[in-house]
């Protein structure tokens, strides 16, 4: 798999401003997004250092628990992950989770922290070395992809003559939107990058964007103010709804399919194209070039499409 440089397309958009979208969901693995070129990161070190069964997190509709329990398919790997019951509707990410023969074991949410612990503990006494890959891809290795992320979008910028003025995209566990800041961070750019948030409320959502900052900053040694961190995160919470999968973005999600031929989902893209749209109108920003880097999740845009099917 190689995600290098998933194209920019320009939007041809009815608006104030120019657009332009980074196709992150057509990373070429398991219908892409930014969990898989996170879990390109975290395979590079489970393959160099040859663990042999794989323990993660997240819910019944996860991209990360997909794209993780694909990749240990492809390499024979048990992968294990716990799934907090609350969440645990079908969904196409489960189904592809089970085809893929992930052992997925359900727990009360609060239970998940300690169901983890007991099943990496058990493993290890069974003589496995289990890797472990935090929720969403969460740590400085999912910082570390959007980093690189960050530095194909100032190549781009440079072959093509372009700034963007700003970066727009669907935020959640953070290190996405870490990734990016800390590239703007080392490179000194100057621009805004806008995490709308898909389900935390601030200021926890925003708190996690800023310690994931500080984690992956301290682990590369470069030493950057506190308040140029504070003043580079940017975390909206004003279109959170009902949290994950609210409905509100159908109308983005048809527009965009319709004109670009370009599926967001209900849970976050078209949520955070949405949240874009409304950002950019309140604070009457005009004559920009805006990114809206497409964080993927294809599998959900299909639960939306069934789910609008069967409530008509
Ligand atoms: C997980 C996810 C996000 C949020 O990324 P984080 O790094 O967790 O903030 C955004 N969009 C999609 C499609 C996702 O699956």
């Amino acid at each position: 798999m190689n995600t290098e440089n998933t194209p920019i397309q320009r939007l041809g958009f009815q608006n104030k401003n120019t657009f332009f979208i980074k196709r992150e969901d057509l990373i070429p693995f398991s219908f892409g997004g930014n969990k898989a070129r996170k879990a390109e990161l975290f395979f590079k070190e489970i393959d160099a250092r040859q663990y042999n069964c794989v323990v993660t997190y997240g819910s019944s509709s996860s991209n990360h628990c997909r794209v993780v329990s694909n990749m240990c398919a492809q390499r024979g790997l048990p992968c294990y992950i716990i799934s907090p019951e609350e969440a645990s509707a079908p969904t196409f990410n489960s189904e592809m989770m089970a085809l893929f023969g992930a052992k997925i074991t359900v727990v009360p949410v609060d239970k998940v922290h300690d169901t983890i612990e007991s099943f990496l503990e058990n493993l290890r006494a069974e003589g496995k070395n289990p890797y472990f890959i935090p929720g969403g891809g969460h740590g400085n290795i999912g910082t570390q992809a959007y980093v690189i992320c960050y530095n194909e979008i100032r190549e781009w910028e440079k072959e093509n003559g372009i700034h963007f003025d700003y970066i727009f995209h669907a935020s959640g566990t953070g290190t996405t939107q870490a990734g990016l800041i800390c590239g703007q961070l080392i490179n000194r750019d100057q621009r805004k990058i806008v995490g709308i948030s898909i389900a935390r409320k601030n200021p926890r959502g925003r708190q996690v964007v800023v310690d994931s900052i500080y984690e992956y900053l301290a682990s590369i040694a470069l030493d950057v103010s506190a308040e140029q961190i504070e003043s580079k995160t940017i975390f909206d919470d004003s279109y959170v709804g009902e949290g994950y999968g609210d409905i509100t973005a159908k109308e983005v999600i048809n527009n965009i399919l319709t004109n670009y031929g370009i599926p967001l989902d209900s849970t976050y893209t078209g949520k955070a194209f949405k949240g874009m749209l409304d950002y950019l109108t309140k604070n009457k920003i005009e004559n920009k070039n805006i990114l809206f880097l497409h964080t993927g999740g294809t599998p959900l845009f299909f639960d939306f499409l069934t789910k609008e099917r069967t409530t008509k």
